[in-house]
């Protein structure tokens, strides 16, 4: 390991990760070019009307970071750290994440520079009308089609939904996916990156001959994919949550703890800290707990080189986008911590977001069972893909990854007379 500080930048460690895949892949050298650098990039100013009369202007951005094999697809993300190049690496994850998935999609990445939590909920309408406003030109069923990411919600997808139908003049629910079940929602969105997550952890489970009745499982970040991820951990795996935890910290409880009661005591307090019958414990040490899953669930850059030598779990499920570091990626490897990497891990996301859209394109709604099932399906199917190809090339999972879907993508760019 070099002696100077990792990058901790994303989009330099998006790049990196795809340089090695290039490397191995032997991928001439415009492709290869044409593949580290997003499409196109829009950054904007987004003037909000406060509830005080003020008006505040927030920065945006969106990255379309390639549209070789579809339109492009990717969430937006209110966060108040929210960098252009931040967006720039989900962008270029999306992509690889669609590709992997074999969904007929490129990647996108939409932020604005935001604390939602400080902010009521006509002044989050505004805001999330006055963003599509502000890119409106750029989206489309068929160019681009934003979701939910961190810190926005199915009734931000449905504000901006709307927002778009105005500007175009139709009813256009095709344009954003996440939304409300009532506006054009798929059924099962709600829990589809957890479950995608759990179906991965299964699949690993079987290849290493892991028992998972009963073993033990920890979850930093209890928003959306946390809390479903605990649910269908405890309810589809039969596993014990032994540890969870939020901005404010985290719980332990070696017996393993009630996901519901976690969630009761977040909403009443606003964290899961201090919940009875539980031990504190900091996000630094849940992630080295003794546990079979580790589920990194929050932000990026949690695993690094300094302390993934003891992290214990024997499957990392990266339920968050870019949780590890390209340095914590070899510690694990050596290790022999069996990492599901985010693009594959958490995939259920989009994967039922797609699901959302060709049910919106035909105007025909499917039961659960039914997004359950092919959910299901397509996540097997990638999972094995990518272990086929780590076997094949003797690479860590998440290279496999990077293998699997740099080739598609570059395959789609060739096809199509780009390079
Ligand atoms: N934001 C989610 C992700 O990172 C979902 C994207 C989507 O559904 O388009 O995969």
């Amino acid at each position: 390991m070099s002696q100077l500080k990792e990058s901790l930048n994303p989009f330099e460690i998006a790049q990196a990760q795809l340089d090695e895949a290039a490397r191995i892949l032997g991928l001439d050298e415009a492709t290869h070019q044409l593949l580290r650098w997003p499409m196109r990039e829009l950054r904007v100013s987004i003037p909000v009307k406060m509830d005080d009369g003020s008006t505040r202007v927030f920065r945006g951005f969106r990255v379309q970071y390639n549209d070789a094999c579809g339109p492009t697809k990717g969430g937006i993300r209110w966060h108040p750290n929210e960098t252009i190049d931040t967006v720039r690496a989900l962008a270029a994850w999306m992509t690889w994440k669609t590709a992997v998935m074999g969904l007929p999609y490129g990647g996108a990445k939409g932020g604005v520079i935001c604390n939602p939590k400080e902010m009521s909920v006509t002044e989050q309408e505004r805001l999330a009308r006055g963003y599509v406003r502000a890119i409106g030109r750029f989206l489309g069923e068929y160019q681009d089609i934003p979701a939910p990411d961190v810190y926005t919600t199915p009734q931000i997808m449905a504000w901006m939904m709307d927002e778009y139908s105005q500007l175009v003049g139709r009813n256009a629910p095709g344009v954003i996916t996440g939304k409300p079940i009532i506006v054009g929602g798929s059924l099962g969105r709600d829990d589809a990156t957890a479950r995608g997550a759990c179906y991965c952890v299964r699949e690993a489970a079987k290849y290493l001959g892991v028992e998972l009745e009963g073993a033990t499982i920890a979850i930093q970040g209890y928003g959306n994919a946390g809390v479903f991820m605990a649910q269908l951990a405890t309810e589809l795996l039969g596993m014990t949550v032994v540890a969870v935890s939020d901005t404010k910290g985290g719980i332990y409880c070696p017996d393993g703890l009630s996901w519901k009661a976690a969630l009761e005591h977040k909403l009443e307090t606003g964290s899961v800290v201090g919940l009875p019958g539980t031990k504190p414990v900091s996000n630094e040490e849940l992630l080295e707990l003794d546990v079979t899953v580790l589920c990194p669930a929050a932000l990026e850059n949690v695993i690094t080189a300094e302390n993934a030598a003891n992290v214990k779990a024997r499957i990392i499920a990266e339920a968050a986008n870019g949780p590890t570091t390209p340095s914590a990626d070899e510690i694990l490897h050596a290790n022999e911590r069996f990492v599901i990497p985010d693009f594959l891990c958490n995939a259920g996301g989009v994967t039922v977001s797609y699901f959302e859209w060709v049910q919106n394109i035909n105007g025909y709604y499917w039961d659960l069972d039914t997004v359950h099932q092919r959910l299901d399906q397509r996540m097997t199917e990638a999972f094995w893909k990518v272990v086929r190809a780590r076997e094949a090339h003797g690479v860590n999972t998440r290279v496999a990854a990077y293998l699997v879907a740099v080739q598609r993508v570059a395959e789609a760019c060739k096809t199509r007379g780009w390079v």
